[in-house]
């Protein structure tokens, strides 16, 4: 998979410090394993990968990268417990591609800094895997700041 990356993109991943073979290797990770979301309607994928205080997402397409976020925060699982039955009532626009569930938008639990509070995120009930969005991620950003302003 030769996916391509503009120069606007790779000057943003520069400046918040990625290098553009990391985000590769994420991408080839996702690939290899399957493990990724993909849009239930459309070809675009999330891979997920970075280490466990860096969580760092990779939005592409068969050809190009779209986007790259990443969350501080740890997902320690669902809010309230596993799942005892899949509700697809909270059904989300992506799939899970290792197993072919819909990825359901439930509430989990993150933990940064001591503090740990539910968010929004994107879950396969298969696999227990746990995503989070870009717009979410934009939140945690903020709190996460707000945290760290705390402690400082
Ligand atoms: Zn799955």
């Amino acid at each position: 998979m030769d996916i391509k990356i503009t120069e606007e993109l790779n000057n943003t991943l520069k400046d918040n410090g990625f290098k553009e073979e990391e985000i590769k290797e994420i991408i080839a990770n996702a690939e290899s394993s399957g493990q990724k979301l993909k849009a239930r309607d459309g070809d675009i994928s999330i891979a997920k990968g970075g280490a466990e205080n860096l969580t760092v997402y990779a939005v592409y397409s068969p050809s190009e990268l779209l986007d790259v976020y990443t969350h501080k925060m740890s997902i320690l699982g669902l809010t309230g417990g596993e799942l005892n039955e899949i509700d697809y009532d909270d059904a989300s626009e992506w799939a899970c591609a290792k197993c072919g569930e819909i990825a359901l938008e439930r509430n989990v639990d993150m933990t940064y800094m001591g503090v740990t509070r539910p968010g929004p995120g994107l879950v396969c009930p298969k696999c227990n895997e746990y995503y989070v969005s870009d717009g979410v991620a934009k939140t945690l950003k903020t709190a996460e700041a707000i945290l760290e302003e705390k402690r400082a």
